[in-house]
């Protein structure tokens, strides 16, 4: 293979906007037909299908088996003892469904083979009542549970599963494991039609299979060694894609100019001087590495990353003002507009006190922006279209919000330095990896004034408890939050939820206090009321969804209960707890989930792991641990959430091996000419 062919071959991969987005393919192939082309695929399938996402035939050969079916033991229905998975045939009675607490359903099915009869249990699957006809056969494999024989998979009529060991995917309303399992194994030939993306050279010296054998490994195993050797080939491309991109992004870096700010002045001391405490160590060291690296032409490119209430703002504030001393501007850039306003409102009093113009940027207000010495907006805001005058330090809070093309956007052309905010700290292996072009600062330890908060854990059946001690509290003169379910379809049925729930409460366990809903729907203005209202002690309670997850400061606030606890991730509890626990007084936060059986294991081991410790970094840790998808909050949206095949946790060795294949290639294109061809030949 020639340089200019391996050059072309990993131009794919080296080409920004086709990742991560892997979707969109800029040459029609056979791999996008539709669904409907496969024999056995008709409308209504089609139809179902595409509600799990799957449209087109690559959709469907990249659609990973969450797990695989080893051989189960086959007994008669008489002989079921004990937990073991396994596999029972026999003939349904009757069919029941009911709803259990927390608006799960279950439905169960009194199932008899001749020998004895078992009560078979679906949960939240309420369209299997439909298949479920007295007098059918069923084949179910599964185990004894606490409301029956708790069902895993299932097959109707006289079917005998004859692989042994089977994917199992992901099912749906009304798509059964086993429908899309046959659909698979159709679109199967199709692996034929892949294009290798990755050298030949490289995936030879990795030891490799090509990209079909390892989807049809996937699909198709013999065993589970080969399943996973099919599996670590394709998390092996989606991590190399990951670390081209990052690598990609520091070479630009590299070639990027940004103003070099010299050393601090006469406006930084002024500054310490004006702040009413004294920096703790982390934030003077975080500092020093800041100036470190503003005294370069080098762009910065800076995380820093420090639990919720450690003082990251008053290190954001610096870096803007060391822009100002110099003439040029400081821009800070909160997710939305709620956290925007609230770092405005934070920092403008300390800029006013030191002679700096401070800009809350609004869609209205863009022409004042110019002028002034600080502005603050949403991303969205300062990105689109707003000139400022000498762009020179760009502060991006809640660095895990933004997706990886914003972050390019800043990067490209005459970079400002850049310092991203977080308080979901980033496990070691991942800043050095997923990040692998970020230095990292770290305020490992808060301003000591600061009192762990009680952190409980109570099932839904308990939680008129929680109600009556809050009322205690509210009478105390504290105030609290209720943090309403998590609701993902929309921000409107988020808001429209939180405001039911906040009547719900007025007029039943909270109506002896005043309560207030803050959502992302509310108009700028009423916003700013209502969190004025609660800062004076005017409202007693703020009802909320997630957007008070960050940002929101008011330091009589010691109780956050947070509804639905189980359904949110590990990181964005600890964020929500962090709410609470800014005052003198001690702070509780009281996390209520389903019925504590009913939680899956993860569920139970994240809560267990906030109750257990009050420390981010020991957390996100433990989240790592907890979790087996790509899916790790903090990450969730730098493109790691894309991950189908690779497994933060699991891949840790595999994520170097694609670092330093990434690296290689990086320089290598680098001493080559670029060769603009089609990015993706396949
Ligand atoms: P973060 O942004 O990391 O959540 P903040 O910067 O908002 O934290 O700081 C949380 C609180 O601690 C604020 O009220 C801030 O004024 C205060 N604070 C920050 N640094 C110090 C310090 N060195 N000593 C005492 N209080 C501090
Ligand atoms: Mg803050």
């Amino acid at each position: 293979m020639t340089e200019t062919r391996r050059q072309t071959a990993f131009a794919g991969l080296d080409h920004p906007p086709a990742w991560p987005a892997t979707r969109g393919r800029p040459r029609p192939s056979a791999l996008d037909a539709p669904l409907d082309s496969l024999d056995g695929v008709g409308v209504t399938l089609k139809r179902r299908l595409a509600k799990l996402g799957l449209e087109t035939i690559r959709d469907l050969l990249e659609h990973a088996p969450h797990r695989y079916e080893a051989a189960a033991d086959e007994v008669s229905i008489a002989q079921l003892r004990g937990d073991d998975e396994v596999v029972v045939s026999g003939e349904v009675l009757n069919v029941t469904s009911r709803k259990l607490r927390g608006r799960r359903t279950i439905v169960t099915a009194r199932i008899s083979d001749g020998t004895a009869t078992i009560s078979a249990a679906w949960f939240n699957q309420p369209w299997i009542e439909k298949q479920l006809k007295p007098g059918a056969r069923v084949r179910l494999r599964g185990k004894n549970g606490r409301y029956g024989f708790d069902v895993k998979s299932y097959d109707l009529g006289e079917v005998h599963n004859t692989s042994d060991f089977a994917p199992v995917y992901p099912a749906a309303e009304e798509i059964p494991a086993k429908t899309v399992r046959r659909v698979v194994e159709s679109a199967l030939p199709h692996v034929s039609d892949y294009f290798d993306p990755l050298p030949a050279e490289l995936r030879e010296r990795e030891g490799m299979p090509l990209k079909r054998d390892a989807l049809a490994a996937l699909h198709k195993p013999a065993s589970e060694a080969e399943a996973e050797i099919g599996r670590e080939r394709l998390a092996f491309d989606e991590l190399l894609m990951l670390q081209v991109a990052i690598a990609s992004r520091a070479s630009a870096r590299a070639r990027t100019l940004a103003p070099s700010l010299g050393q601090p002045g006469d406006l930084m001391a002024r500054y310490r001087k004006a702040l009413p405490f004294a920096l703790t160590p982390y934030q003077e060291q975080a500092i020093r590495e800041i100036d470190e690296d503003l005294a370069r032409t080098m762009p910065m490119n800076r995380l820093l990353q420090g639990d919720v209430g450690s003082g990251k703002t008053v290190v954001a504030l610096y870096a803007l003002l060391r822009a100002v001393e110099n003439g040029r501007q400081g821009a800070l850039m909160a997710p939305t507009m709620t956290l925007a306003e609230q770092h405005f409102l934070t920092i403008a009093d300390l800029c006013f006190e030191l002679g700096v113009t401070c800009t809350l940027l609004t869609g209205a207000s863009k022409k004042a922006v110019l002028a002034a010495d600080v502005v603050v907006g949403t991303h969205a805001l300062i990105q689109e279209g707003v000139e400022l005058r000498d762009l020179a330090v760009a502060v991006v809070d809640e660095q895990h919000r933004f997706g990886v093309e914003q972050r390019k956007a800043l990067a490209e052309g005459r970079g400002p330095h850049e310092l991203h905010m977080t308080a979901t700290p980033i496990p070691r292996t991942l800043a050095l990896t997923v990040y692998g072009d970020l230095a990292v600062s770290t305020i490992a330890k808060a301003p000591a004034s600061r009192k762990p908060v009680i952190t409980t854990w109570i099932g839904e059946e308990r939680v008129s408890e929680a109600y009556t001690r809050l009322a205690r509290l509210l009478r105390e003169g504290r105030q609290a939050y209720v943090v309403c379910p998590l609701i993902e379809q929309s921000e409107t049925n988020a808001a429209r939820a939180a405001e039911a729930e906040a009547e719900r409460l007025q007029r039943g366990e909270l109506r002896d206090f005043r309560v207030g809903c803050l959502h992302g729907r509310l108009r700028p203005d009423a916003r700013r009321d209502l969190m004025a209202r609660f800062k004076a002690g005017e409202i007693d309670v703020l009802v909320a969804t997630t957007v008070i997850e960050v940002g929101v400061d008011v330091a009589n606030a010691t109780v956050m209960i947070v509804q639905e606890a189980d359904r949110f991730g590990l990181a964005q509890l600890h964020q929500l707890r962090g709410r609470v626990g800014r005052g003198a007084e001690q702070s509780f936060c009281v996390l209520v989930s389903r019925a504590k059986e009913e939680l899956t294991e993860s569920g139970r081991q994240r809560l267990e792991a906030l109750v257990e410790s009050n420390d981010g970094f020991v957390l996100a840790e433990r989240d790592l641990e907890i979790r087996n998808t790509g899916e790790l909050l903090g990450v969730r949206q730098s493109g790691a959430s894309e991950l189908r095949f690779a497994s933060l946790k699991r891949d840790r060795a595999l994520l170097e091996r694609a670092r330093s294949a990434a690296m290689d290639a990086t320089i290598e294109s680098q001493s080559l000419e670029r060769v603009n061809s089609d990015p993706d030949p396949s």
